[in-house]
């Protein structure tokens, strides 16, 4: 065997039965080598078999599949034919497992340290002292705060980053040879997944050991693998080096995903939108309006989220909502949909002011504002027909039943692209993208004027995340709907919005038409996110990092502060005295723009022409004076 080859995937083929019985092949034939301390990127849309190929090396398949033919070797070793011992001893011990959701992979009525150090000691590989020892090496080698005591929290007590790296501590804890990423930065913000992705890096280089990085982000893998594999549909359509594949791919598949690829946020990329329905007037709007959880007393919220919040949707508009997770925007729709009752300010629709609780409001009110989940997996009844579900609104809003219901299911089917035969399946027997189609459906069913879409295409892969895109901008051009776009994904909300508002820590930073807020002056918080998406190109990570703005932004998180500019603490231009006890006023820009900071127009832009040079290279940060900073 080579020397230094720690896996070798040979000819793999895994298949499925259909409803006759026939054999299905799924995999078909995938070979590729991982060597010591190298990250083996597999990329492809959804249904390629990515994560099917990678929980092979672990010697599973998921229900309803089968090996039918290859072999996996593990050091010579192949693992598809172990006894089921082995391959027990194998899983956690010398392979594991990262998946997508930290949230679902803690229990979170365990402490960190309990949960991190189990399979280790389970395995017999470790006793629970070395365990012990090691989970807090690993704590400071993924630079987590509060190295030593972070493992006495419980999950809810760390932040979503810091909950993702304390995964990675979990499946190395037990010093595993192989470490399967799924998808581990596809939930998380721009900022947060930079710091995920530094500490994955470091922690694979410095422990010499290898991973499988299984994604759909060019860009992420442009950050972390030394070799890829391109998949499409259960085959290899191109391997090689991480620079050939990025720089100079060759297949026409791989040539397809990279224009797919998210492009970086800036000013042009709207649509431009022209129709009947594209009115100037105010659809619904927000004012003054301050809301939190845990009840409200003497009229502030006990556990404030978001203060002093105004915005208006215009008819036919799309307003993206963007910025990191804590910041609210999640909880600004929950106020908009009446989830949530404002503990102070209005919420109106067409000039009339909405009762706070969705209770308490009519039912034409309900039908005109409609909310669509994130999880189209969890938002969609599993035991329903995907007809019943459609049909569900258009019975308790409009009254349709028998005929004319099914028919105006089919109608609805159409506009969502889907045929009118989806209305017998399961939500199970859909795809992820078909799935979500469905959620926007069931809102459509209600007739909306305004739609309040919650990270709807986060958990697409691009070519599908850009086909429900395109689905909105169309749906939004024939029927005049407006949009809530709430969105981590700068690029998503670049493309498709007409006005942006960057929340930061439950307030408004900037606001305005996406064109006037991609281009300078910007907010330093709405700087900090444009710069960390990540580009594709090599070593842009490190470069990144090596800036001394982004590595501060990105290091601190978002605390909810009741004075002074809730970005102070992570603001390298903030001024000392001032921003830290004045709440900053708002500066009122050409077209609506407006930006909420202490410093002038003038300022901005002079900050931003310092900050390009920086960012370009131009001028590495090395003088502290450089920037007004009060840290
Ligand atoms: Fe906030 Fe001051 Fe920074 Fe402006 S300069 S964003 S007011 S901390």
């Amino acid at each position: 065997m080579e020397k230094d080859k720690l896996f070798e995937v040979k000819d793999l083929r895994i298949s499925a039965y259909n409803d006759e019985g026939e054999e299905i092949p799924i995999v078909k034939g995938v070979s590729f080598d991982i060597h010591k301390g190298e990250v083996v990127a597999l990329i492809g849309e959804s249904g390629s078999g990515k994560t099917t190929i990678s929980l092979a090396t672990l010697a599973y398949t998921k229900p309803g599949l089968h090996f039918t033919g290859g072999e996996c070797q593990l050091f010579g070793k192949d693992v598809l034919s172990m006894p089921p011992l082995g391959q027990r001893d194998l899983r956690g011990g010398n392979v594991a497992y990262l998946a997508q959701s930290a949230a679902a992979t803690f229990n979170p009525a365990i402490t960190i340290n309990e949960q991190v150090t189990e399979a280790a000691v389970l395995h017999g590989r470790l006793t629970q002292a070395e365990a012990n020892k090691r989970a807090i090496e690993l704590y400071h080698a993924l630079e987590l705060p509060d190295a030593d005591r972070i493992g006495y929290r419980y999950p809810h007590q760390v932040s979503g980053g810091q909950l993702q790296r304390l995964m990675a501590a979990m499946a190395l804890c037990s010093k595993p040879d192989l470490m399967v990423l799924d998808e581990p930065t596809t939930a998380l913000d721009v900022t947060t997944q930079i710091e995920v992705l530094k500490a994955f890096k470091k922690v694979i280089r410095e422990q010499n050991s290898a991973a499988i990085y299984v994604t759909h982000d060019l860009a992420v893998v442009a950050q972390v693998a030394d070799h890829i594999v391109v998949l499409y549909s259960g085959e290899v359509m191109e391997q090689g080096s991480a620079d050939q594949i990025i720089n100079n791919p060759q297949h026409a598949y791989t040539k397809r995903l990279m224009a797919a690829a998210r492009p970086k946020p800036t000013a042009g990329m709207g649509v431009q939108v022209g129709d009947e329905h594209h009115r100037e007037a105010d659809n619904m709007r927000v004012e003054d309006m301050t809301a939190g959880y845990g009840g409200i007393v003497d009229g502030e919220p006990v556990v404030p989220i978001l203060r002093d919040i105004n915005i208006s949707v215009k008819n036919g508009h799309v307003v993206g909502v963007i910025g990191e997770s804590g910041c609210g925007k999640s909880t600004l729709a929950r106020v908009m949909a009446g989830m949530l009752p404002p503990a102070r300010g209005d919420i109106l629709l067409d000039d009339k002011k909405l009762k706070g609780s969705l209770l308490d409001r009519r039912l034409d009110e309900l039908q005109k504002v409609q909310f669509v989940f994130q999880m189209a997996d969890t938002a969609l009844n599993p035991k329903q027909l995907i007809g019943n579900i459609i049909g569900r609104p258009l019975e308790f809003y409009h009254g349709l039943t028998g005929k004319e219901k099914h028919a105006k299911v089919s109608e609805i089917l159409d506009m969502v692209e889907l045929p009118p035969a989806f209305a017998s399946r399961y939500p199970m027997e859909l795809s992820g993208g078909q799935k979500q189609r469905v959620n926007l459906a069931r809102s459509l069913a209600a007739n909306p004027e305004v739609m309040l879409c919650d990270e709807v295409t986060s958990a697409l892969d691009s070519i599908v995340g850009a086909n429900v895109i395109k689905l909105l901008t169309g749906l939004r051009d024939k029927t005049g709907v407006s949009f809530v776009f709430i969105s981590h994904d700068l690029s998503t909300v670049a493309s498709f919005a007409d006005e942006i508002v960057v929340l930061y820590a439950g307030r408004v930073v900037e606001q305005g038409p996406t064109d006037e807020v991609l281009e300078p002056p910007f907010h330093p918080y709405t700087r900090l996110l444009i710069s960390s998406v990540p580009e594709m190109r090599i070593g842009w990570l490190e470069d990144t990092m090596q800036k001394r703005e982004m590595a501060v932004g990105i290091a601190r998180g978002v605390e909810i502060t009741r004075q002074g500019c809730p970005f102070y603490n992570r603001c390298p231009l903030a001024i000392e005295g001032t921003c830290e006890v004045k709440i900053p006023a708002i500066l009122e820009l050409e077209k609506g723009h407006q930006i909420s900071c202490h410093l002038s127009l003038e300022q901005l832009l002079e900050t931003e022409a310092e900050t390009q040079k920086i960012l370009h290279g131009f001028e590495k940060v090395g003088d502290e004076d450089q920037f007004s900073t009060a840290h």
